[in-house]
């Protein structure tokens, strides 16, 4: 056993996946649609499949038809002229995109700032680079509306203390990590918060490398500010897309990032000597979805417009019978999940030292239980923040109205 393996053996997502399916529960844990990907993007995949050469390998660092496309959509989106075969870079799903940024830019006793809650994989993924993880937390911040409750009414009062993110930084400092919009909170990055970290990053001559996964999930009033494009960050930032989340086809696994030509290379570096090239069908009908949807961009009945506003109708309802039933919900602007603090529940668990996190407790006990599946959130902190997620849970909307309604019913037998 190689030691870069050592402590990384268990993993949330094997662990819970399997949870749900044995306990026949109803399955709000886990980021996937129960829905169907547009009919466009399926077509796409059919019409790809009768070609015979796109069953064969592509380009490495991507397939021709989507770096085109993927330069063509964030040239517009960033306003600044992209390459397509020199700032773009596809892989098996945004894990691999982010396993490439790492690889290929952190060495031996670099420091990486985390910045808390986290995708659970950024930790493991720099300490198997040889990098020191350095974890500051988002916390509830002290001007936030809590209601009547402990955390914010939404997730906006997630926030950074700007001289503990300061202080984090050092002359070991190779990168920084953020997600935006984020998971597990819903936050969505200001750009005055953006402005105060990319201040950083300059000043400290760091990567950024932002994990911009549910980029097209905003919900009202909202707007995605991508770091990218704050002056001075282009040069220094990698952003990490994914297809997956972007058609609702988490199955597809093919992710994406577009940064400046020099770190690009990097990258390029570990994917032709890891995965070489990635699936060539797959490709092509992400390639033939961003088309389509670049040429209806800002329309209604777009997919990029859709599905947010048909997972708004689903974030509201959820609110609505979270709050009915005794959970005290955190609205997320972002993404599909959101957090709700469990507490006037005021369902006891093991409390004695060594005894596992209350969320772990509860989202196992509910799981097993009450046959609803859910993720404890403490597993996006590092061991040392873990009490900021105490007593929260996460719940993923992205579902049939029918799974949403199941699970409401069993919440109101029990909750
Ligand atoms: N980053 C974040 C924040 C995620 O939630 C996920 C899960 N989809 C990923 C990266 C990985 O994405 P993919 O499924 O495309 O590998
Ligand atoms: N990103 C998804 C989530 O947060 C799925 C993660 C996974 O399956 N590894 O639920």
């Amino acid at each position: 056993t190689a030691e870069r393996t050592k402590g990384f053996e268990t993993n949330l997502w094997v662990e819970y996946a399997a949870l749900a399916i044995e306990s026949k529960a109803i399955n709000l844990g886990q980021g996937f649609p129960d829905f169907s990907p547009p009919q466009f993007v399926i077509d796409a995949l059919v019409e790809s499949s009768k070609t015979t050469m796109l069953h064969q390998y592509t380009r490495g660092p991507g397939h021709p038809r989507l770096v085109k496309a993927l330069a063509a959509m964030y040239s517009k989106l960033y306003g600044r002229e992209i390459n397509p075969m020199t700032e773009v870079v596809t892989a098996v799903g945004a894990y691999t995109s982010l396993y490439q940024s790492i690889q290929g830019h952190v060495n031996e006793g670099d420091e990486v700032i985390l910045v808390e809650p986290f995708f659970d994989c950024y930790n493991p993924m720099v300490c198997m680079a040889g990098g020191k993880p350095v974890f500051v937390p988002l916390r509830p911040s002290a001007s936030a509306d809590k209601g009547e409750g402990r955390y914010p009414l939404t997730s906006s009062g997630w926030a950074l203390d700007m001289d503990e993110l300061k202080s984090a930084f050092s002359p070991k400092t190779k990168a920084i990590i953020i997600n935006n919009p984020n998971n597990p909170t819903g936050k969505v990055f200001t750009r005055s918060e953006l402005g105060a970290i990319a201040e950083l990053c300059i000043s400290n001559d760091v990567i950024c490398i932002s994990d911009e996964v549910y980029e097209w999930l905003i919900y009202p009033g909202k707007e995605h500010v991508r770091i990218a494009t704050l002056p001075g960050m282009w040069e220094r930032t990698i952003t990490v897309g994914s297809a997956g989340k972007t058609f609702s086809a988490t199955g597809w696994k093919l992710g994406w990032s577009v940064g400046p030509a020099p770190l690009i290379k990097n990258m390029m570096t570990i994917n032709s000597n890891t995965a070489y090239t990635n699936p060539t069908p797959i490709q092509e009908a992400v390639a033939i979805g961003i088309e389509t949807e670049m040429a209806r961009l800002g329309e209604e009945g777009s997919y990029f417009k859709e599905l947010p506003s048909l997972l708004l109708k689903k974030r509201d309802r959820m609110i609505q019978v979270l709050k009915e039933v005794g959970l005290t919900p955190i609205v997320p602007e972002g993404g599909y999940f959101l957090l709700a603090d469990t507490a006037n529940l005021g369902i006891k668990f093991d409390e004695s030292t060594g005894s596992e996190p209350y969320d772990v407790q509860f989202a196992k006990w509910m799981t097993k239980e009450k046959r609803i599946a859910a993720i404890p959130p403490s597993y996006f902190f590092s061991p040392e923040h873990r009490y900021i997620s105490d007593g929260l849970i996460r719940f993923c909307f992205c579902k049939e109205d029918s799974t949403l309604e199941a699970a409401y019913d069993a919440f109101r037998k029990w909750a």
